[in-house]
């Protein structure tokens, strides 16, 4: 099991070995990582270049017993105010390759969904026009099965190349991901994702842009993109809509600190004012505490909590 005290200089050493001294950094600040712009320091924050670098850096932590965890866009975290104890493995400075081959896209794990998409556009494939307004990774929508606007990653993906916990590589298919509403293997047995491969259809660039331009006039319509945020903090809970029910239970503009139920969105609570995770932490609580007192649903965080 991995342990916090684990032998950071000597861990250190070994991940300087594997990614190099520019690609190794100490007691980073995640705020910076994360859209929220929220999370203390992380012990250790590596970048790997490619997936031997990161099959490397796995295994390095594994031997040293340490904690590690796989960060995209971080556009789905809120980070504690400590930070994490552990290594911060970020895959969006090196693993950002893409390969075509007729209507077959591959990403590295690291390339945005933004930029997938652009680059689909440009090239007359049509599928990821739904996650261009995504802020998030290949990996991180992998993970997630990623979803907007009636699609979604299991739409669209043919398979994924993943690292296993024992530290071979495979090819998964689209089926065996066994994607579900944010869910997956990936994220069910620790799966890390190497790169994604999309079967797109061929389409018109001009169509394909007027569909990603339309969808994000809807976006910036209904969401609080000028503030910081993890996109809809809570799951849509079956047969409710989680922003609907915060806006009934009267909690848009519910402020603790900085943190705040947007007045914008009630599904997302923004980072006002240099919010700390335990504003955002203490919004969360009360928002579901108060939805449940009222109409006796539970909401659930989709929003994944590090440190
Ligand atoms: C304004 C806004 C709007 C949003 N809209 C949507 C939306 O419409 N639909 C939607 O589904 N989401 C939405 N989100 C949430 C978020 O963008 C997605 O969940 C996205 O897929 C997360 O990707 P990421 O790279 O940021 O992942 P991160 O936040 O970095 O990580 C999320 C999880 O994925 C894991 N992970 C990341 N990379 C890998 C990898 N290579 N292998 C294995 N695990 C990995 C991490 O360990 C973590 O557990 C929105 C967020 C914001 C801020």
């Amino acid at each position: 099991m991995p342990d916090a005290d684990y032998d950071r200089d000597s861990l250190a050493a070994k991940l300087r070995q594997i990614v190099g001294e520019d690609n190794i950094a100490f007691d980073e600040p995640l705020s910076g990582h994360t859209t929220f712009k929220i999370g203390g320091p992380a012990d250790i924050f590596v970048s790997p270049d490619d997936a031997d670098e990161l099959r490397g850096v796995l295994a390095a932590c594994a031997e040293a017993r340490a904690p590690h965890f796989l960060l995209g866009c971080g556009s789905d975290l809120l980070v504690s105010d400590e930070g994490y104890r552990g290594v911060i493995v970020s895959l969006t400075e090196g693993l950002v390759g893409v390969t075509v081959e007729g209507k077959e896209m591959t990403c590295q794990a690291g390339v945005s969904l933004r930029e997938a998409s652009e680059m689909a556009c440009e090239l007359g494939l049509s599928g990821l026009e739904f996650a261009c307004g995504i802020p998030g990774s290949v990996g991180g929508a992998c993970y997630m099965n990623a979803g907007a606007y009636g699609g979604s990653m299991a739409d669209v993906l043919s398979s994924v190349r993943v690292i296993c916990p024992d530290g071979s590589l495979a090819t998964l298919s689209v089926d065996e991901l066994e994607l579900g509403y944010r869910k997956s293997r990936i994220a069910s047995e620790g799966l890390v994702v190497v790169s994604a491969t999309f079967a797109l259809k061929a389409g018109k660039p001009e169509v394909i842009r007027e569909r990603m331009e339309e969808l994000t006039r809807q976006r910036e319509e209904k969401q609080p993109l000028e503030l910081p945020s993890a996109g809809s903090t809570f799951k849509r809970p079956e047969g409710y809509f989680a922003g609907k029910l915060i806006m009934d239970a009267g909690l848009k503009g519910y402020q603790v600190g900085g943190a705040a139920v947007s007045k914008k969105h009630a599904g997302f609570v923004v980072n006002v004012d240099e919010a700390t995770a335990a504003d955002v932490h203490a919004v969360i609580e009360h928002v579901q505490d108060e939805v449940e007192r009222q109409f006796g649903v539970r909401l659930e965080p989709e929003v994944r909590f590090l440190g």
